[in-house]
Parts: structure tokens; sequence; C-alpha cells
């Protein structure tokens, strides 16, 4: 019988053999991308003797056509109930009242982890050299930096006031036409990322993480966010992790926790890859340096995440890419994004056999040439399948 994931008193998930999670289809090409991944999650936890029950709810353009609600409440209350859900693409409204329905599921549920692993499939058609050298876990801090919304517009009273107050307060000089953003980084927000980067590396045995930041410039906020990684990793994990400065860069069996600017970041992980397992950064670092190892590794058709609170157990997987609504219901596009951001949810709920079973169908399919438009474009001798054909082959080979 169907039953709820919970969370036990020690912090970790209890996962029934049928586990009912609730799962929003996506705008535009969710109608495609969905139900193919879907098939494919299905046929692999049946394997293993699990079945998922998969509880619809709705957001987005569905929700909004239905119930006149872009982000109906019902589905925060199903995805705070069941604690682990999987998405498809939202539309962003424009003037709905929301930034967007990707940041407020975030915010409301406070998933302070946008977790994104970056790794490469034989055959997938690449711009760089060695893509197989991408093999990283970028932790991404998802509540608050520049991204929390804390801006007023140029022109306005509230831009008016605040640079008076700004003035008064502190003697700041700012431009009377300036708009205004404010980038909070807390000390909170950033060491229970960078806590959580730090466990997955032990868990998984990866040995190189990277604070990632850009605090040469900006030195209380992104100079802060380094400075509590390096004393969490002394006051906290001294007997798994150590810094560079406390070590010389010679960690012997620990993991080696270093620091990289922002700017130098980027050039690095395109022209020395290798170095970098983990990344922990702060919310506008993270949504570059995610979309450029993207890119490295074939795009954002097959790039998964999944944004987690590992102290609640809340954890909503998504694919990365948007609706792209040229291409809805033409049964098209690729549906590795969606289904890998599945595999992620299998990880995280400890179904590690069927994650790896669906990684395997995946290598050997692509592997095989076997490819939807996206990649058949950029390949030699490539066989074209449509969304739904490219899961009946991956199912083939699981
Ligand atoms: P997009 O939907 O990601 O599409 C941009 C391009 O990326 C597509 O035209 C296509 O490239 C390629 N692409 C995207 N998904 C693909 C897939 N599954 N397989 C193969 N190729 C894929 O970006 P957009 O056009 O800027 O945004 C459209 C809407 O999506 C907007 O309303 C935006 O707000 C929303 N959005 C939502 C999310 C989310 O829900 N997480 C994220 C980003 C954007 P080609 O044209 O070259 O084939």
């Amino acid at each position: 019988m169907a039953e709820k994931i919970t969370m036990q008193s020690d912090g970790t998930l209890s996962v029934p053999d049928e586990p009912i999670i609730p799962f929003i289809e996506g705008d535009g090409i969710g109608i495609d991308i969905w139900p193919a991944a879907r098939s494919v999650l299905d046929a692999a936890a049946a394997k293993y003797g699990k079945k998922i029950e998969w509880k619809e709810v709705l957001a987005g353009e569905k929700a909004f056509n239905e119930t006149g609600d872009w982000l109906p409440e019902d589905t925060i209350m199903d995805f705070r109930e069941y604690l682990i859900g999987i998405k498809g693409p939202l539309t962003t409204p424009i003037g709905g009242g929301f930034r967007s329905l990707n940041v407020a599921i975030r915010q409301i549920l406070d998933l302070y982890v946008c977790l994104r692993p970056v790794r490469w499939f034989q055959g997938v058609p690449s711009p760089v050299k060695a893509p197989h050298l991408v093999d990283m876990v970028i932790f991404r801090e998802n509540t608050e930096d520049i991204y929390s919304g804390l801006e007023v517009e140029a022109g306005t009273p509230e831009a008016a006031k605040m640079i008076e107050i700004l003035h008064d307060a502190f003697g700041w000089e700012i431009r009377d036409d300036a708009g205004i953003g404010i980038k909070p980084i807390s000390k909170f927000g950033s060491q229970r990322l960078q806590r959580a980067a730090i466990e997955y590396a032990v868990r998984r045995d990866r040995k190189r993480i990277h604070w990632v930041h850009k605090g040469n410039i900006m030195k209380f906020t992104e100079g802060a966010f380094q400075k509590w990684g390096y004393e969490l990793v002394r006051e906290e994990y001294s007997d798994v992790a150590v810094g560079w400065n406390d070590c010389g860069g010679d960690a012997g069996d620990k993991i080696l926790v270093q620091d990289a600017i922002a700017d130098i970041a980027l050039q690095q992980v395109l022209t020395r890859p290798a170095e970098f397992e983990i990344i922990a950064t702060m919310n506008l670092n993270g949504d570059f340096l995610s979309d450029a190892l993207a890119a490295q590794v074939g795009g954002i058709g097959i790039a998964p995440g999944a944004n987690i609170n590992y102290a609640t157990g809340h954890g909503v997987f998504e694919a990365t890419h948007g609706t792209a609504p040229k291409y809805a219901g033409q049964d098209k596009v690729n549906p590795s994004s969606l289904l890998l951001s599945g595999v992620l949810m299998f990880e995280h709920l400890g179904w590690q056999g069927a994650a790896d079973d669906i990684v395997g169908a995946v290598e050997s399919t692509i592997g095989e040439k076997i490819v939807t438009y996206d990649f058949a474009r950029q390949m030699d001798g490539a066989t074209e399948v449509k969304c739904s054909e490219f899961a009946s082959a991956l199912i083939d080979r699981l």
C-alpha cells in the first residue's frame, strides 16, 4: 500500500517501498518530457520491487487555467506533507505576482541547496576538447544573495527613501536615478550550504571542495562566505576535512577545502576541470557556473537539478531548462534533464541501484547514438528518435 515518505528523529528519511510522490507535469514541453521520464523511472524502480504512487499537483499554466491561481496553496501543502516531489519546467507568469514560480517554491519550502551535478555522457556533443574531465557537483545557495528580491526601482519614492536613509546613516553617496538591490549573505545561510557540501563529499568519497566567491571585492558578503566556510571546516569537520591554509595543500586522506575567486573559477573549470569536484557558492555565482558547466557537457537538455532542505527533508527535483514552448506537444525534445533529476531523487531516497541502472541505460543509449534532435543535429551517424522513443530505448537497456 502506498505511504508517505517521512523524516525520522535522526534526520534521515524513512522511505517505504511504495512512496507517494507529488509531481508537477510542467508547462510547454512538460507534456512530452514528463510521461517519458516517468516511464523510465517506473521501469527502473520496478526492477527493485519499488512502486511510486505519483500524485499530480498543479502549478503554472495548468494550475492557472483550472484554479485561477499560478501556485495553488494545495500544491505547497502537498510538497510539505509528502516531503519529496518532482517538477517539469514552468512558465514564469508576467505580472502574475511572482518573480518566478520556481523561486517561489524554493523560498516557501526554504530549499536552501540547489544541487547541480555536471558530468559528461560518452558521445554527447560538447564544445570542449576533454568533456570527460568534467565531473563536478555544484552546491548553489538558494535563498540569499541579490536573488532574495529585496530591490527598489529607480525613480520611485522607495528608491528615493533608500538613498536618503543610506546617505543619512552611512554617508553613502548614491546617484538619484539609481535602482538598488540588497545582497544579504548570512553566516547561518552560508554554513548550512557549506555543511551540506562537506557531508555530500564525505558520503560520496569526494576529496576536493572549492568555496567560490568574489570576496576580494565584496568583502563582507562573499568574503564572509569564504571565511565562514573555513571556520566551519576547523570547528565541525576537522576529523574529515582540512582547509588549504591549514595543510599547505596536502590534505592526506582528508577532504581538501580551498577557495577560488569566481572569475578565475569560471576560467579554471574550463581549462583545468579535473581539479574541481565539489563547488559551493552563493546564488548568483552558482547560477552562472551551473549553466556554463552544463554547456561543457552537452547543454541544458541533459543537466539535472534538485532543490533540497536537508534539515526538514524537503526536496523538489526539477529539469533545469525552461518550457521551450515552440516544441510543446511535438514529442521531440530531450527528456534527460527531467529524467536525471529523477535519478537524483532516487539517490536521495537511497534507491541507488535503480539510479545506477538509469545512468547505465543513458550511457549505452547515447553511446549507440540513439538520441533526440538536439544531440542528433551535432552528431555524425546518429539515429534521431522522438522523446517517447528515447524513453523506450532507455527502458530496453535498463
Ligand atoms: P528554454 O525553455 O530552456 O528553451 C531554450 C532552448 O533550449 C530551446 O529553444 C531549445 O533549444 C533548448 N531546450 C530546452 N529544453 C530542451 C530539451 N528538453 N531538449 C532539447 N533542447 C531543449 O528557455 P526560454 O525559451 O528562455 O524560456 C521559456 C520559458 O521557460 C519562459 O517562460 C521561462 O521563464 C521558463 N523557464 C522555466 C524554467 C524552470 O521552470 N525551471 C527555467 C528556465 C526558463 P533549440 O531551440 O536550440 O532547439
